[in-house]
């Protein structure tokens, strides 16, 4: 466990020193209040949103606390700067006084949640994002370095026999329409129905303006900031663009963080899918999109790869398949295919890439969950 948390922490700070993304993780490719003295809040189903008041420390840090009532079942805590500067979270200690950030403490998401290494403009931490963690009753406190908000979006109630998902599609550029997302729709629903989680699907929203017909996958871009900024605060956003731009280009897709934001409207509320990654000629693959949204969707809740390209590192979930490369790289290139790892996890639908064309025509897929990634969606904040 400590080597995993240790790469997670290397690939992600590489990639927040080179800017590249906010640890977002993009499937295939080359990558990857209740507070104590709350101003306004809002609430949406039973996910209530604060922002937290802080004050400035003489150690140079911004300390606050908040207050998880005995029926919390998940929390989201988010650090928030204004020019996407570089922000993070120095400690979060529980109500029993465990800094859940500190390498030394067990469990901890040192390294693992974006708000301990940190990001640009983003950061959060996630409880539980898996089921070593709880929403501990009690008053939590952190340190955070500088931000302009820090806000909670905390759940409370009950973990219901049957949990739902609101999901907001949207589709941009002129080349389909919402209609010819309707197959790939029923694909994402029907895995995660199967995984014991109810999607609602709203009706896909048409966004015609030009500019966003292809964005960056980069979640800090002015177009792409403005385009994720009018998702909804009542579900998750996925945004069907028909291309990405610039060396994105052939991504399937990437989500805003892992976990992105939730509940609150800013760039990181959503998850992108390249359309054009997904078609032959005009023709979209519905199966692959289907898979490729439940994907970028279970990012967006907290899932991460069960297994990352190299096969080195691994998820955080103790019941999810490993598929190393000491084991099963069978030609030695140094990255893991979906059919090297046929039977230890190419079917999840967190595996780090697709099974190739030639295997999906064979009708290969990857439409699974463990307990353990249904069990961190069902206590999701923006879950019901
Ligand atoms: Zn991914």
């Amino acid at each position: 466990m400590n080597l995993k948390l240790k790469l997670y922490q290397t690939v992600f700070i590489l990639l927040t020193a080179s800017l590249l993304i906010s640890s977002a993780c993009s499937k295939k490719e080359s990558t990857s209040s209740s507070s104590s003295s709350s101003n306004s809040s809002s609430t949406t189903g039973s996910l209530a949103i604060s922002e937290i008041t802080q004050t400035l420390g003489s150690d140079g840090y911004y300390a606050g606390s908040f207050v998880v009532p005995s029926d919390g079942v998940s929390f989201i805590l988010s650090v928030l700067k204004d020019n996407n500067g570089s922000t993070a979270f120095y400690t979060l200690f529980d109500p029993d006084g465990t800094d859940i950030l500190s390498s030394s403490s067990t469990p901890s998401l040192s390294g693992v949640a974006s708000g301990s290494f940190g990001g640009s403009g983003y950061a959060n931490i996630l409880v539980p994002q898996s089921p070593s963690f709880s929403t501990k009753a009690g008053t939590w406190t952190f340190k955070a370095y500088s931000n302009d908000h820090v806000k909670l979006g905390l759940r409370t109630g009950t973990v219901p026999s049957s949990t739902t998902i609101v999901v907001q599609p949207y589709i941009t550029g002129t080349t389909w329409s919402a209609g010819d997302l309707s197959a790939a729709l029923s694909v994402m629903s029907s895995i995660y129905s199967a995984n014991g989680i109810t999607l609602t699907i709203n009706s896909t929203i048409t966004i015609s303006d030009s500019q966003y017909a292809a964005v960056s996958g980069t979640f800090t871009d002015t177009t792409t900031t403005a385009l994720v900024k009018q998702g909804v605060t009542t579900a998750v956003n996925l945004f069907f663009i028909e291309d990405y731009s610039g060396s994105w280009s052939g991504v399937l897709g990437n989500a805003a963080g892992i976990p992105g934001s939730m509940g609150i409207a800013n760039a990181w509320n959503g998850v992108l899918n390249s359309l054009s990654a997904h078609a032959s000629g005009s023709t979209l693959d519905s199966q692959l999109l289907g898979e490729t949204a439940a994907h970028e969707m279970g990012h967006q809740l907290g899932l991460f790869h069960t297994t990352e390209k190299g096969g080195t590192s691994f998820d955080i979930l103790s019941d999810t398949a490993e598929c190393s490369k000491n084991s099963y790289d069978n030609d030695s290139n140094g990255q893991m295919s979906a059919e090297e790892c046929e039977g230890y996890g190419a079917e999840n639908v967190m595996f780090w890439t697709a099974w190739s064309s030639s295997s999906r025509s064979a009708g290969k897929k990857q439409e699974t969950l463990s307990s353990y990634q249904q069990q961190v969606l069902k206590y999701s904040p923006i879950a019901k």
